[in-house]
C-alpha cells in the first residue's frame, strides 16, 4: 500500500518548516547585514547611504513584531543619522518614539536634552513652533534662577548647558518666528493654546535678555500676544502683560510704531477698565509718551505727561504724604523740625558723638553738651557718618575761603533749650523749645573768625556751593518762618539730612522750603523715580498735596510743654 497522501503531507510539510526557517534566516541575517552596513556607512560619514539600510532593519524588525521597547535604540541611531543627512520629518517622528519610550531613561541627562534640543530645532525648522515650544520652555524651567539672572556669559561664567540650548536655538526662532504674526500660530483647543502662551512668554522674557536674542523674543511674544488677545480679550491681565514685554522688544528693534500700537491698546484696555484718571494708567501712559518722544512727536508726549502728573497729583502724592505722616519718624535723618513739626520734649538720639573726637574745630569746651553731634549713619551710604562729613566740609571751606571755622553749637537738649528760652533774651533770638534742629542732633551753627557766619563769608559761599556734596543743607533760608519771629534767617545754620537727601532738595526740592521739602519727602523720592521733575511755572505737587492736607487730613503731634526745667548749660548767643 503506497500511503501516497500521507508521504506528500509530510514532504509538504517538511517544505513548509525548512521554508519558514529559511525565511527567518533570511530575514535575521540581512537584517543584521542591514544594520552593520547602516553603523559602517554612517561612521564613514556615508550618511545618506546609510539610511536606507537602518531603516530598512527598523522596518525588518516592525515586520517581526519586535517591540517599541526594543526597537527605541535603533530609532534613536537612524534619527541622529536622518537630521545630519537633512530629512527633518523621518528625524522628527523618530526622535518623538524615542522620547516616548521608558529605553530613554538609559541615555545620559546630556544625551537626552541633545534629543530634545535636536527635535526642538527640527520643528522649528518646520514651521512646528507649538511643537518646539515646550521642550525649550522645559530648558529654561532646568535652568532655573540661572536663567532669571541671565548675563552675557563669560570664560569664568560660561552658561549652564541648559541655557547654552537656549541660545542655541535663537536662529532658528528667529527664522521660523516672524515678529508681526498676520495670522494665529497656535493651534489646538483653547486650554492647550493658553498653556502654550504661559511656555511663549517666560521664553520670550528670557530671550529678550540675551544679546541677540531680541528676534526671537518678538516673534514668541508676538504670537502669544496674538493668542491672548483672540481668546482673552485686550483687557485681560495676562495680555497686557505680554505687551509690556513686548513693547519695550519692538523699541529696541526700531518698530516705534508697532510699540504705540501696542501701548494704545494697553491705554483704552486699561482706561476702560478703570476710568481715565486711575494710578494704573500712568505706566501705560508713560510707555507712550516715551515712544512718542523717540518719534520726535514732542507736543503728544507733553500732553501725556500732563496727564500723568495730574494722575499723580490726585493719588501718590496725597497717598504718599499721608503715609509719611504716619511713619515713626524720631530717629530718621530726613526728620523736618519747625513749629510746624515740633519735636517730642523726650526726644533724644542715642547716637549722640563728641565732635572733638573728629578733627572739627570747636568753638567751645570738648566736653560740653553742645559740642556733641550724631553719628547719624546712613544705611545706603556705608561708613558716611555726620562728623566725618562735617570735617570734611569745614576742612574744604576753611582751605578754600582762608577763614577759621569752628563748631559753636551742635546738639541742645530740650531742657537746654527751654533754660536758653527762659532766661536769654530771646525775642528773635532764642527758638522755642522742640521746633529747634538742634534738639535733634543734626544740626550745627557754625563760626567764621570766632563769631557766627554771616552770607558776606567767604566760607558761606563755599557752604552753599558744596554743602550738599556732604549731606548738608541750608535750614533756614531768608523768609523764612520756621521758628518765632517774622524771617529767622540764619546763613550759620546748616543741617545734615544726608548725602541723597541734598541732592534731591538741590535737584528737585521746592527752592528755599527746606522744612516742607523733608516733610514730603517721600513725594518727591517717588516722583524722582518716575523721572517726574516739577518744571518752571508748574504747580508743586509735592507742596500743593501737603497743604491741602494739612488743613484736613493730618494731625501733628501736640506742641511740647517747655518752661518747668531747671537751669542748665550756659550758652553764648545763637541759641536757634
Ligand atoms: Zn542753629
Amino acid at each position: 500500500m503506497v500511503k501516497a497522501p500521507n508521504s506528500l503531507a509530510v514532504i509538504f510539510s517538511g517544505l513548509a518548516a525548512l521554508f519558514g526557517v529559511w525565511f527567518w534566516l533570511q530575514v535575521s541575517i540581512n537584517e543584521e547585514a542591514a544594520w552593520a552596513r547602516f553603523v559602517i556607512l554612517s561612521e564613514s560619514g556615508a550618511t545618506a547611504r546609510a539610511l536606507g539600510h537602518g531603516n530598512q532593519t527598523i522596518a525588518l524588525r516592525q515586520q517581526q513584531g519586535v517591540d517599541e521597547e526594543q526597537l527605541a535604540p535603533l530609532k534613536y541611531k537612524v534619527a541622529k543619522a536622518e537630521e545630519k543627512a537633512g530629512s527633518p520629518r523621518r528625524a522628527i517622528d523618530l526622535y518623538r518614539d524615542v522620547l516616548m519610550s521608558e529605553w530613554k531613561t538609559t541615555l545620559s541627562e546630556r544625551e537626552l536634552d541633545g534629543v530634545k534640543l535636536s527635535l526642538a530645532r527640527l520643528e522649528l525648522g518646520e514651521g512646528n513652533v507649538q511643537g518646539a515650544v515646550p521642550l525649550l520652555a522645559e530648558f529654561l524651567d532646568k535652568a532655573g534662577d540661572e536663567a532669571a539672572g541671565y548675563e552675557k556669559p563669560s570664560p569664568d561664567h560660561p552658561p549652564s548647558p541648559h541655557l547654552a540650548a537656549l541660545v542655541s536655538a535663537i536662529d532658528a526662532l528667529s527664522e521660523s518666528l516672524p515678529i508681526f504674526p498676520d495670522k494665529d500660530i497656535l493651534i489646538g483647543s483653547q486650554d492647550e493654546q493658553l498653556a502654550r502662551t504661559g511656555d511663549m512668554v517666560k521664553l520670550g522674557g528670557f530671550y529678550a535678555k540675551v544679546e541677540g536674542g531680541e528676534h526671537a523674543a518678538a516673534g514668541l511674544l508676538a504670537a502669544a500676544h496674538e493668542t491672548r488677545l483672540a481668546l482673552l480679550g485686550a483687557a485681560d491681565a495676562d495680555t497686557i502683560h505680554t505687551i509690556l514685554l513686548l513693547g519695550p522688544v519692538y523699541e529696541r528693534l526700531g518698530h516705534l510704531q508697532q510699540a504705540e500700537k501696542l501701548y494704545l491698546e494697553a491705554v483704552h484696555a486699561q482706561e476702560q477698565a478703570k476710568g481715565s484718571n486711575s494710578p494704573e494708567l500712568s505706566l501705560y501712559l508713560r510707555l507712550l509718551a516715551n515712544v512718542y518722544l523717540a518719534q520726535g512727536r514732542y507736543t503728544e508726549a507733553e500732553a501725556l505727561n500732563v496727564h500723568i502728573r495730574r494722575i499723580f497729583r490726585d493719588s501718590y502724592g496725597g497717598r504718599r504724604y499721608l503715609a509719611n505722616q504716619g511713619r515713626d519718624r524720631r530717629m530718621d535723618v530726613n526728620r523736618p523740625v519747625s513749629i510746624e513739626f515740633p519735636l517730642e520734649k523726650d526726644y533724644k538720639a542715642s547716637d549722640l558723638v563728641a565732635a572733638g573726637d573728629y578733627e572739627i574745630p570747636l568753638s567751645k569746651a570738648k566736653d560740653s553738651e553742645e559740642m556733641s553731634i550724631r553719628l547719624g549713619l546712613e544705611v545706603s551710604a556705608e561708613g558716611q557718618t555726620m562728623p566725618k562729613k562735617l570735617e570734611q566740609l569745614i576742612d574744604l571751606c576753611a582751605q578754600q575761603s582762608g577763614e577759621h571755622l569752628s563748631l559753636r553749637s551742635g546738639y541742645r537738649s530740650f531742657k537746654t533749650q527751654s533754660w536758653l528760652y527762659e532766661n536769654i533774651d530771646h525775642r528773635g533770638k532764642v527758638t522755642r523749645p522742640g521746633t529747634s534742629e538742634h534738639q535733634l542732633g543734626l544740626a550745627v551753627d557754625i563760626d567764621v573768625d570766632y563769631r557766627l557766619m554771616r552770607n558776606s563769608d567767604r566760607a558761606y559761599q563755599c557752604f552753599e556751593n558744596h554743602a550738599w556734596e556732604y549731606g548738608f543743607i541750608l535750614s533756614y533760608p531768608k523768609g523764612n518762618t520756621y521758628l518765632d519771629g517774622p524771617d529767622t534767617y540764619e546763613p550759620w545754620h546748616w543741617r545734615y539730612v544726608g548725602l541723597q537727601t541734598a541732592l534731591l532738595y538741590r535737584e528737585a526740592g521746592p527752592l528755599n522750603k527746606p522744612q516742607e521739602f523733608l516733610a514730603a519727602l517721600p513725594c518727591y523720592e517717588e516722583r524722582a523715580q518716575a523721572g517726574l521733575w516739577t518744571t518752571a511755572g508748574d504747580e508743586d505737587i509735592c507742596l500743593s498735596r501737603q497743604q491741602k492736607l494739612t488743613d484736613s487730613d493730618i494731625v501733628l503731634s501736640p506742641t511740647p510743654k517747655w518752661g518747668d526745667q531747671d537751669p542748665v548749660a550756659t550758652s553764648n548767643g545763637g541759641g536757634r
